[in-house]
């Protein structure tokens, strides 16, 4: 059976990590938007050009858009076996397009990461990544541990964009948990702690979001 799984939860929760993690742990593709628009900037493609000034913004780009990119990269080969999608879907039309592109496929599993805003701030504006891979840096570091290139931050984790960014989310992501959270694979962690533990309670959660078969009293709550 395919693992399709998406992660929800704010900006600076740790979804690209422990997608990033979990996807290389089952062999099976990690697919960020942030990364594709990110990759799409940097070498100026026409969708680059469009999402460059609304991303700097801390906005979103337009579902039409994002749908057609993810359709795309889901009807490749390597994503049949499965997936991890981090950063899509982002607003209720989205999720609704998710829903039709996987009809017929395995059943989608939600895993929403929970961490308190005032921790949010303090991890995006102290966020290194870098400027050729994109991977995160970790603190203290001057160069990534992955390439060797230098480790910049984001355009968009200065203080007023991620607080712009924070205030998006609540108004457009976050009713996605309701708009998920009666299915009997919606799952949601804490993401409050360490990589480690948030990594073995997102194994735990894919474990048991995959062998139920009833709703979960709660998990509206
Ligand atoms: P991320 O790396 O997921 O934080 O995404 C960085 C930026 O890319 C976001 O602030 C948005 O401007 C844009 N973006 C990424 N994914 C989406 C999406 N699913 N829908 C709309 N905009 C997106």
């Amino acid at each position: 059976m395919a693992l399709n799984l998406i992660m929800l939860g704010p900006p600076g929760a740790g979804k690209g990590t422990q997608a990033e993690r979990f996807a290389r742990t089952r062999g099976i593709p990690k697919i960020s938007t942030g990364d594709i628009l990110r990759e799409a900037v940097h070498t100026g493609t026409d969708l680059g050009q469009r999402a460059k000034a609304v991303m700097d913004r801390g906005e979103l780009v337009s579902d039409d858009i994002m749908i057609g990119v993810v359709e795309e990269r889901l009807n490749r080969d390597d994503a049949r076996s499965g997936f991890v999608l981090d950063g899509f879907p982002r607003t209720v039309p989205q999720a609704v397009a998710l829903d039709r592109m996987l009809d017929g496929r395995d059943p989608l599993i939600v895993v929403d990461i929970r961490v308190p805003e005032r921790e949010l701030v303090r991890r995006l504006a102290s966020r290194m990544i870098c400027a050729d891979c994109g991977a995160n840096g970790a603190p203290g570091e001057i160069v990534c541990s992955h390439c060797g290139g230098q480790l910049v931050q984001r355009a968009d984790d200065n203080v007023a964009v991620v607080l712009e960014r924070l205030r998006i989310y609540n108004r457009q992501t976050k009713p996605l948990v309701d708009f998920y959270c009666t299915r009997s694979t919606f799952r949601s962690i804490n993401g409050a702690q360490g990589t480690d533990s948030v990594a073995a309670d997102l194994a735990a959660a894919i474990e048991a979001a995959g062998s139920s078969n009833g709703n979960l009293p709660g998990a509206c709550a």
